[in-house]
């Protein structure tokens, strides 16, 4: 991530919990959040914690 002088703008982006998961079904890494994680490429279930 880019970061520009620090400040205020971390704090906004730590609010955000973004989890890393990566599918088990395509091997796909990515970022979401929320109880409910599909894989944004194939809309497999069987994802887990990166
Ligand atoms: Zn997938």
């Amino acid at each position: 991530m880019c970061s520009i002088g620090g400040g205020d703008f971390n704090i906004e982006i730590e609010k955000m919990e973004v989890t890393r998961y990566e599918c088990k079904d395509c091997g796909n890494k990515f970022d979401s959040m929320g109880e409910k994680v599909v894989c944004p490429s194939c809309l497999s279930e069987n994802v887990v914690v990166a």
